[in-house]
């Protein structure tokens, strides 16, 4: 059996921005928080929201690998303000805060609580507009959010489906070239991620090599020489992945990233990618086909060329490819697998602590 599920209205191309305020019209909102972040401020689509809108409140306290404190902070201000929707305009930080405050109507504990249970008394409809291409975070179910004790864990919940997503690649033209590496990258490991799933399924796998292609081609010139075409073609890369992923989830290679991101202040797509290629080889000795597929997709002549080939991929647009370059030193082993040894059910293949060991090793 399959089973594919979207039910976020999607809207893409270049200045779809503006179709935010039929939808808003559409929806009978009054009232919306919007969550951004400062740099969506100083532009030129935020004075129009400003002469467009009579009534909104404004919240922008959210930082990269976002806490739960922030949220609980947007949902009281959604409530104290008797808001009516959440409008989300940023990355993957901004749409993943925006989901849950969305579930947050007359709640009155902290988000926190919905690691136990998520029943949230009420939701309002939540828009969500990326200003990155990466996270996908605009149609997914999940929300990764920093809990009061320091640790990135996912919350996720059919109720965090945005009620529509306006994918506007003009919002990612902002990005410099960094922010477009690192969450360009995130996008290409989500398609693979999601390709070689356990829970890959035609309708997965036709979104992902698409998002595969899309994105090895298209992002060493988007990172150094960007122009509309490529920024495009990152956007769709972007979503087809989260197309793809937001039914399938991720593999390995995210769970590892968190502890990178958490000891070295890696930027989440760089903390993903590092692994990918070792997880290739890896995976490759269980699903030969799909890892094979991969490569093909990537034009690689096998698995061997396909890791070298990501691996320049990752040096091309300044990612770091080997451990040693983040500050991974090996008396760091101990805090790395700590933090990795949990099994997502969809990965292709369990990790042992002795594979972990492996991989920090050679990829120190
Ligand atoms: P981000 O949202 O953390 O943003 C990084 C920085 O870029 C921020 O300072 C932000 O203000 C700035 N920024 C965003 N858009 C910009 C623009 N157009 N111009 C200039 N600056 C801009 O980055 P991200 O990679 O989009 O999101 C990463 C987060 O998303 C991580 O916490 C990750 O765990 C999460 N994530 C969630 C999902 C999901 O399905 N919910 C999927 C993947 C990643």
């Amino acid at each position: 059996m399959t089973k594919y599920y979207m039910p976020t209205k999607i809207i893409f191309g270049e200045k779809t921005f503006g179709e935010l305020f039929s939808e808003l019209r559409e929806a009978k909102v009054k009232k919306p928080l919007i969550i951004c972040g400062k740099h969506f401020i100083s532009s030129l689509r935020y004075r129009v929201i400003q002469d467009t809108l009579p009534f909104f409140k404004l919240f922008t306290e959210v930082r990269p690998n976002p806490s739960t404190a922030s949220v609980d902070a947007a949902a009281k201000m959604l409530n104290e303000e008797n808001c009516d929707a959440v409008i989300g305009i940023g990355g993957g930080s901004i749409l993943d805060v925006a989901k849950v405050v969305a579930c947050m109507k007359n709640y009155g504990k902290s988000c926190e609580s919905f690691y136990k249970s998520l029943r949230p008394k009420a939701a309002v409809p939540f828009f969500a507009l990326p200003t990155t291409s990466g996270s996908g975070s605009e149609i997914t179910k999940y929300s990764v959010l920093t809990t009061n004790a320091g640790v990135k864990k996912t919350l996720r919940s059919d109720k965090f489906y945005a009620k529509v997503a306006i994918v506007d690649p003009q919002l990612t033209y902002s990005m410099p070239p960094e922010l477009t590496a690192a969450t360009g990258i995130d996008a290409f490991c989500q398609a693979v991620e999601s390709y070689w799933s356990k829970g890959a399924m035609p309708e997965t796998d036709k979104w992902a090599e698409e998002s595969i292609k899309l994105s090895y081609f298209n992002l060493v010139k988007a990172v150094k020489d960007p122009d509309k075409y490529v920024r495009i073609n990152m956007s769709l890369a972007s979503l087809n992945a989260a197309r793809a992923f937001s039914n399938t989830g991720t593999t390995a290679c995210h769970t590892l990233s968190y502890a990178f991101t958490k000891h070295y202040g890696l930027a989440h797509g760089f903390a993903v990618a590092i692994t990918l290629p070792w997880f290739l080889g890896f995976y490759a000795e269980k699903n030969e086909k799909k890892c094979l597929d991969i490569c093909s997709f990537i034009g690689a002549d096998g698995i061997e060329d396909g890791k070298a080939k990501i691996t320049q991929l990752l040096q091309q647009i300044g990612a770091p490819a080997r451990l040693g370059e983040i500050g991974f030193v090996p008396p760091d082993v101990e805090k790395i697998i700590g933090m990795s040894l949990q099994h997502k059910p969809n990965n292709p293949r369990k990790h042992t602590r002795q594979d972990l060991e492996r991989l920090l090793a050679e990829l120190y």
